[in-house]
């Protein structure tokens, strides 16, 4: 069966994070491990798990904490990037990065549901 409502996931919290361009839900306040990286284009959120992205291309990527292979994050949505995805660190110490995301700050706004 088709899925009628407007957004293709929702997420079952009452303070969550959405797309800034499309409000699809992105990702739980939960979900959050930090807010204190450095994406792209400014400040950037460490995440766990991000919900209603396409994962692009991977790629290796020099980032400040050395070389990582990444593949850029995409609202599925509105197809706007909304960070990256670190899928594997060379070095020891960067290795607890794998499998989680970057969503940059700017890309992504609060909410409140009351429901
Ligand atoms: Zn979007």
């Amino acid at each position: 069966m088709m899925d009628k409502r407007k957004h293709r996931n929702y997420l079952d919290s009452q303070l969550f994070f959405s797309c800034t361009s499309c409000h699809c839900h992105l990702l739980d306040q939960t979900s959050i491990m930090s807010r204190n990286f450095q994406g792209r284009n400014g400040p950037a959120y460490l995440v766990n798990k991000v919900i209603n992205i396409t994962v692009g291309t991977r790629e290796e990527r020099m980032l400040l904490t050395g070389i990582h292979t990444v593949a850029d994050i995409i609202c599925t949505q509105c197809h706007v990037k909304i960070g990256w995805k670190y899928l594997r660190a060379l070095e020891e110490p960067q290795k607890y990065k794998e499998g989680k995301y970057i969503v940059e700050k700017s890309r992504v706004s609060k909410e409140f549901s009351w429901d």
